[in-house]
Formats: structure tokens, sequence, C-alpha cells
């Protein structure tokens, strides 16, 4: 039996050293690592050791001996415990700082670029109610329906009436949408037997337009008075625009199933971007974060340099928000995407918009480029917005051999950007500067926009 320098149960005094990217404090015994919640660098804490690992365990805080200059008061502690808010105890100039760190951390250990300027990343000014988006599980809880979130690594929903980012007018939603559902008398969703019926509530809100659209997945396609219930749902809330039935039969974590049903209202909203009107349809990736996300697109554009010579590439386009955005700055724009709903958005889009200058396809972003590249398409810059895992080195091979003068990549996940900026250096595209903007106020997500412009 390997030797721990902790057992499960006991009680540690600890000064906590580090943050991991999660945002869980680190405390070492003998080298031995313990991960603790709700615990900052250099705060003391009497902690519980809740789990040994092979090569860390974890603890949970008893009691706050020192506290930390940079903690701020926490409204809830549910915010830490289901992971909605996993930085919502650290002050915000320093969940910046922190995010900053996070991305030159990764340069220098997994890229071995450590000389690439990281600017300090661009915060909100009220960082809470900013997302535009809510996805939030129904089950039933003491006998009644409950929407909540999950508590961290497990299946156990804990309701939440104040999730504190989201758009605070979704959360008002999501309660008379609640109180709608309970008046029909909707069945929740039984995970354990795959029984009961309403399993989720995603519901987007218009940051501009206030157009609201409401999801509801369910188990079995066969939904009793849904449409009166959708009806009701939208003389309630005036906003809502949309009601969707998604059904997902499947025993699965996924939460979208592949059928959907309109059953009050259009199949989309409509919100605006910059200059734009982009419509968004239920299925099609948006950003959360409307105004951080104008902030990142102005970032890029700049990084950029646009002229009416250019010919973009808009690779991972989703409903074409970043092609569509710069489409009036530049000759051309080429994007692609994998969602057939989102390309159709993205076409839609460049007809709302009065643009003639983009044409959006479905596939995938390697098999389209390494075809535009077969039919001498010769793009100046190409944006990549991927997610979190990254680019394969197949697209970076074709995106090198097309040979633009610039590359902008944007990324949710620094460890990925790290690697694929490597690769990219291996091809002559050199890593000028990287800003991260904070999409993700009081949770760990990373989002940045990077400059690589080809070595002469
Ligand atoms: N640029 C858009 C979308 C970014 S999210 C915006 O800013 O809103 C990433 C998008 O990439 C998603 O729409 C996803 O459906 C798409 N995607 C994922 N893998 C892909 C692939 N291999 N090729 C093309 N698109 C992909």
């Amino acid at each position: 039996m390997k030797e721990y320098p902790v057992e499960k149960n006991q009680q540690i005094i600890v000064v906590i050293t580090d943050l991991t990217h999660e945002g869980l404090g680190v405390a070492k015994i003998d080298g031995y690592p313990i991960f603790i919640e709700n615990a900052l660098i250099g705060e003391e804490v009497k902690a519980l050791v809740v789990k040994v690992g092979n090569k860390f365990g974890y603890g949970k805080v008893l009691e706050l001996l020192t506290e930390s200059p940079d903690r701020q008061p926490l409204a809830n502690l549910d915010l830490l415990r289901t992971g909605i808010a996993p930085l919502g105890h650290l002050k915000y100039e320093k969940q910046l700082l922190f995010k900053q760190q996070q991305i030159e951390k990764d340069l220098a250990r997994i890229a071995k670029l450590p000389e690439v300027p990281v600017l300090p990343t661009i915060g909100m000014a009220n960082p809470v109610g900013y997302r535009n988006k809510a996805q939030v599980p129904v089950r039933k809880i003491d006998g009644q329906l409950e929407i909540g979130f999950y508590r961290k690594n497990s299946h156990d929903v804990v309701p939440i009436e104040d999730f504190v980012i989201q758009d605070p007018k979704i959360d008002e939603a999501l309660q008379t949408i609640k109180a709608i559902l309970c008046r029909f008398n909707v069945k929740p969703y039984n995970e354990t037997d795959n029984s009961g019926f309403l399993r989720n509530i995603i519901i987007r809100r218009g940051h501009y337009s206030h157009e609201m659209m409401v999801t509801l997945v369910t188990r079995l396609e066969k939904f009793f008075k849904g449409k009166e219930l959708a009806e009701q749902i939208a003389k309630e809330l005036p906003e809502v625009v949309s009601v969707i039935q998604n059904v997902n039969e499947k025993v699965t974590n996924v939460i979208l199933g592949d059928k959907e049903i309109l059953l009050y209202g259009k199949h989309y909203i409509e919100d605006q971007l910059l200059d734009n009107k982009f419509a968004i349809s239920s299925r099609s990736f948006y950003q959360v974060n409307t105004l951080q996300t104008e902030f990142l697109y102005q970032t890029a554009f700049d990084f950029a340099g646009l002229t009416k010579e250019d010919v973009v590439v808009d690779a991972y386009s989703g409903i074409g928000t970043i092609g569509l955005s710069l489409a009036k700055r530049v000759g051309h724009v080429y994007g692609v995407e994998v969602i057939a709903e989102a390309v159709a958005d993205a076409k839609m889009n460049a007809l709302l918009n009065d643009i003639d200058n983009a044409d959006y396809k479905l596939g995938s972003a390697e098999k389209m480029m390494a075809k535009w590249v077969a039919d001498g398409i010769k793009p100046s810059v190409v944006f990549v917005d991927p997610p979190r895992k990254g680019l394969t080195n197949s697209l970076i091979d074709s995106i090198a051999e097309s040979d633009p003068s610039r590359v902008i990549y944007i990324s949710c996940n620094p460890a990925t950007l790290a690697r694929d900026l490597k690769l990219f250096a291996d091809l002559g595209y050199q890593a000028e500067k990287i800003q991260p903007v904070d999409l993700f106020p009081q949770t760990y997500h990373i989002e940045s926009v990077t400059l690589l412009t080809k070595r002469a």
C-alpha cells in the first residue's frame, strides 16, 4: 500500500499556496497537493480531508483562520458548490489578473513561448447578470418540481432562484415558467430510472432586442397540452417570441436531442452585435456575454487590420457573427461551420444585413480549408474560433499552406491555444500578442484573442 501524508477524514491546518485553473486552493503537505474549495492564496485554513487520491487529495474548509485581502463576500455558497461562480469569492480585479497569468503559465509550460506578451484582461464594469442564456435541469425535490443547478461532480440538483451571473430577466422568467409548469402538472424528469417528462429549460434573451426563446427539453414527444402551455408562457412573459420543444429520449448527459417542434411563435430570436442584426435558432451557438463579445470581436478586427483587399476565412463560424461583422470592410468572406442550423442562420444573417460578399459552407473546418486550398483560394486573414479542444494538426497545416499574412485565433481554452501556437510557430507563424477578454466573470473560463503573423 502506498503511503500518503494525510488520511481521509483527517483535520489539517494548512496555508494555501496556489490556485488550480478551476479556482480551487492548493495546499501541499510533504509535496502532496490537496485541493480545497473556497480557499485563496495566502489564507490559512482548517480543513477536513474528504478524498485521498493517488496524486492529490481534496479537502473542505472547516474554518478560515486568516482571510485574504483578495477575498470578496459571496452572495451564496451554492454558487461555489454548483460551480456556477467558482471564482465568485475572488475580487474581480484579481480574477482578471488570474486569467492573464493563467495564459502566461500555459504559454511558458506548454508552448515554451514565455516571451509572447499577454495584455491585461479586458473586464466588465459590472461583472454580474451578463449571461444571455440559461440552461437549467428540472427535477423533483421533496415532492415538488424544482429548477436549479447540479452540485459539482454529482447529479443532485440544488434549487436556485438567483443565478447571479444570468440576465436577471432570465432568472425571473424561470420562476414564472416554473409556476406555469406546476399549474399544468408537468412531471419533472427522473434521472435514476429515465422516467418523468421535462428534462431541462433553456432560455435565451437578446441583450439588445429583449426577444426571448424558451426551449423545453422533454423525454417524450407527446406533450399533453404543450401548445396551451407555450401560449400561457408567452402570455405571462410578453418578451417570449419563441417556444420550442426539444425531444431527447436518450439516457445521456447531452442536453439537446435531435428532434425539435415549434410550440409557439417563430423558430429563432433576433439580436444585435456591433452594427448587425443576427437571427439565432435554438441549436446554434451564440456567445453568452453580448457586451464582452463586442469587445472581443473589436479587438480581433483591430489585430487583423482589415482592408478592402483582404480575403477572409471565418472558420468555426457559428451563425456568422465574426465574418458578417467585418464583411463590409473586406473583399470577401469564406465561412465554415459544422452545425447545419447555424449555417442556415449565417446565410439568413447575410441577407438580413445586405451582405453579398460572404459565403457560408456546411462542413468541418479541416475538410473545407483543405478544399479551399485545393481550389486555389488565397485568404489574407484566417479567423479561427474553435471549441475547447482547439485546432487539429491538419487544419493548422492547411492554414499555413493557404499562406495568409495574419491568423487571428480566438480561444476559450489557454491550454489548447498554447499547444496550437507552438505548432503555428513551427510553421513560421509567430504569436505577436494575446488579449484576454473576460466573457465569463466569476468563473474560471478564459477567452482570448491572439494575433499571429507570418515571419518574413
Ligand atoms: N464564431 C462563432 C462560433 C464559435 S463557437 C461565434 O463567435 O459565435 C465554435 C463553433 O464551431 C460552433 O458553432 C461549433 O458548432 C463549430 N464547430 C465545432 N467543431 C467544428 C469543426 N470541426 N468544423 C467547423 N465548425 C466546428
